[in-house]
């Protein structure tokens, strides 16, 4: 059994009131692990750590070049740990193999390795202003302490994707992984230290809701940039107000997915079915509401209803598992109280609706369910869900399609299928949503921006984005006279 510790500067220290708490393997319900679980003292302590860490000279002396070197040797080691990373993030997350082998764990690589190359290019400029001899140029500088709050669906990357960029501009870090799921996080932690990044730039504190809302309320935390959910990211931006701190917030998604009487039925059948069931539905940009055209509908859903059922169900560990379990057995509790709800409320269940029992009893498995007759108002056609729960929903015309795709608190995530060229090419730009993707899956990259409108965040990661997320842009005006 696993046993983890904080990382503070350079040491892997217990709670400092020994408290841990217990991970669990979702696939049965067994504990894997147990973490210490950090407390606002041991907030303070990585507060001071990072303090230091930053002002080193270690940190603050070290070349463009070199910091870049750091940050892509952390992506070497992500790669040579590949196998037994992505086991980790399958045990402790539950996801199906083949996303962590072939999403999580590639895509933390690449980060590292897209932001390694961004140390040597943080260039300023030169402004031209009208004062006689001035020379006013602007450079950008590091935030200093940063904390980062991450949540349980893909622990792995959205942490490198925030720790990437953050140290690349020259912050010092606090990571607090979601409770639920802490044991990739603290590998990664174990490989910034390898691969030469500084005692006290990268510290590690893991624990729940008490050592996030620590982490925030402190002063000497610079920003915080959080993923999860619309409710704590609200909590997060009433706390930061007292020194106003800066906030980025990555948050819940409702993605509705257009589907156009011109349609390939067949193609959006298997596209939508892995937008909604990719890592079992917890994925912020997960396919949720499906808007058919009228004379499409009933094809649509005969198909999707028999893709669903299907699926292989399973542990993530069997190589073709396609739906893994949900994280918590607070979470499985959660979708099916949301299924009730929908046949509650008058939605007709197609297919699915149940917890899986037999061979998985143990684990926290729920069948792929789809639902028709779901009205604009009903609470699974406004609310996050984050597992295998579809809503197909029938319009006759792109207006009010587009109308009623627009209509939640959310925009992370819009989606359209379309053979006609100017469809793809109009509708995105009706949806409000920060990204649509036009007859495919959801798609990360490093090089793309992600976050959401509305209830789904403020402001941007990845890309050149996050650049500015984790900078300050600093004047000096020099007198030339
Ligand atoms: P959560 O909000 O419950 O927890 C997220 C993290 O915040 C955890 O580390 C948790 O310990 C911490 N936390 C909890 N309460 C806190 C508080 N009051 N102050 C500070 N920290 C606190 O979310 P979750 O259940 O772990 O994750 C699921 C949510 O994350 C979903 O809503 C999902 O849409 C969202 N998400 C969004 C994105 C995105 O990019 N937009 C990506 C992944 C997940």
């Amino acid at each position: 059994m696993t046993t983890t510790q904080l990382l503070i500067g350079e040491e892997w220290v217990d709670a400092a009131d020994g408290a841990t708490a217990a991970t669990i393997n979702p696939a049965n319900g067994e504990v894997i692990g147990t973490f210490a679980d950090g407390s606002a003292t041991d907030v303070d302590a990585a507060v001071a750590a990072a303090q230091a860490g930053f002002e080193s000279d270690a940190w603050r002396g070290m070349s463009p070049d070199a910091r870049g070197k750091v940050l892509w040797r952390v992506a070497e080691l992500i790669e040579e740990n590949a196998v037994e990373i992505a086991a980790l993030e399958t045990l402790d997350q539950g996801q199906p193999t083949f996303v962590s082998t072939n999403i999580s764990v590639p895509l933390a690589a690449q980060v590292f390795r897209y932001y390694a190359g961004f140390a040597t290019k943080l260039e300023g400029k030169i402004s031209p202003v009208s004062i006689p001899d001035q020379l006013s140029l602007q450079q950008r500088s590091p935030l200093g302490v940063v904390g980062l709050i991450t949540p349980w669906n893909f622990p792995l990357d959205i942490a490198a994707w925030k720790l990437a960029p953050a140290l690349a501009t020259g912050n010092a870090t606090i990571l607090k992984p979601a409770e639920q799921t802490p044991l990739s996080t603290v590998r990664l932690a174990e490989l910034c230290l390898e691969a030469g990044v500084p005692a006290g730039v990268v510290n590690l504190v893991t624990g729940g809701p008490e050592a996030g809302r620590a982490l925030v309320a402190h002063p000497g935390v610079k920003k915080i940039s959080f993923t999860g959910s619309t409710a704590v990211g609200r909590e997060i931006v009433k706390t930061a107000a007292a020194d106003l701190k800066r906030v980025g917030l990555e948050l819940g998604g409702k993605a509705a997915s257009i589907i156009c009487d011109d349609a390939d039925i067949d193609a959006a059948v298997v596209g939508n079915l892995q937008g909604a069931l990719f890592n079992t539905g917890q994925a912020c940009g997960a396919f949720t509401r499906f808007f058919v055209h009228r004379a499409r509908v009933d094809e649509f859903v005969t198909k999707l209803a028999s893709a669903a059922d299907s699926l292989k169900i399973g542990p993530g560990q069997e190589a073709d598992t396609v739906v893994g379990p949900l994280v918590s057995a607070e979470h499985l509790d959660r979708v099916d109280g949301y299924v009730r709800s929908g046949e509650q409320q008058g939605a007709e269940l197609v297919t699915g609706g149940e917890r899986v029992g037999g061979a998985l009893e143990n684990g926290f498995f729920y069948q792929p369910t789809v639902f028709t007759e779901v009205e604009d108002d009903m609470t699974i056609a406004q609310e996050e869900i984050f597992g295998p729960v579809l809503s197909v929903m029938p319009y006759d015309d792109l207006d009010e399609a587009v109308a009623r795709a627009n209509g939640t608190s959310y925009g992370l995530v819009g989606v359209v299928w379309t053979q006609d060229l100017k469809t793809a090419h109009t509708l995105p730009s009706r949806i409000e949503a920060a990204t649509v993707f036009v007859n495919q899956l959801p798609l990360i990259d490093p090089g793309s921006p992600w976050g959401g409108l509305g209830a789904s965040g403020w402001g941007r990661e990845l890309g050149s984005y996050s650049i500015e997320e984790y900078t300050e842009t600093k004047t000096t005006f020099i007198n030339l006279g």
